[in-house]
């Protein structure tokens, strides 16, 4: 089995490029998306010779044809039943906007593989504090997530929450590997 890895997942523009910009520190490795939508390419990160991050492409993007979003959505699908080295999803929301049809059904796509999520709310920069609670009640019940998944904040602009990202993905790849997908 090759190094554990932690995938990457959200809408078109919500920010993961950016994200993963800031946690690797070195602006410009994951490309900040001129046209959203356009990549339907999943890439990878070696960290340290220790783990991989997983770039998943972005979803929703309206303008994007029937045909691009089926093969989007086998390309994820693949993916989730092909990796046993997949210790977790960050799902990355826009605490801006109430969770999409589309974030729902991921997050439940998610649940029904048994895949542990870190949720995360891009753009904390955006929101006030005062309006924090609320955008979070707002992501916890679209989603119906448990006590343990709740949201963290990060800006990629300000870089808050960025440690409090790390311990989480942290304690995601000391978790023990999935099982395969189908096996019992
Ligand atoms: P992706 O399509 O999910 O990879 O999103 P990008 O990283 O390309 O970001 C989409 C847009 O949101 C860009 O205009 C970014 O500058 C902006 N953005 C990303 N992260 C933040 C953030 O933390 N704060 C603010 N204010 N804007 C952000």
């Amino acid at each position: 089995m090759g190094w554990p890895e932690i995938a990457f997942a959200g809408r078109s523009n919500v920010g993961k490029s950016s994200l993963l910009n800031l946690l690797l520190g070195r602006p410009g490795l994951a490309r900040v998306s001129g046209t959203p939508g356009k990549t339907q390419t999943i890439n990878f990160f070696v960290i340290n010779h220790a783990y991989l991050f997983v770039d998943l492409p972005g979803y929703g993007y309206a303008r994007v044809p029937q045909s691009v979003q089926k093969s989007w959505r086998s390309l994820i699908e693949a993916y989730l039943t092909g990796r046993p080295e997949l210790r977790a999803v960050a799902l990355l929301l826009d605490p801006r906007h109430p969770p999409t049809d589309l974030d729902r059904t991921m997050h439940e796509w998610l649940t029904s593989y048994d895949v542990p999520e870190i949720i995360i709310a891009t753009k904390a920069d955006q929101v006030s504090r005062g309006l924090r609670r609320s955008a979070q009640d707002r992501i916890v019940s679209a989603l119906g997530l448990s006590g343990d998944q709740s949201p963290v904040f990060v800006s990629a602009r300000t870089g808050e929450g960025r440690l409090d990202l790390w311990s989480r993905i942290d304690d995601a790849l000391a978790l023990r590997p999935r099982r395969p997908a189908g096996r019992p």
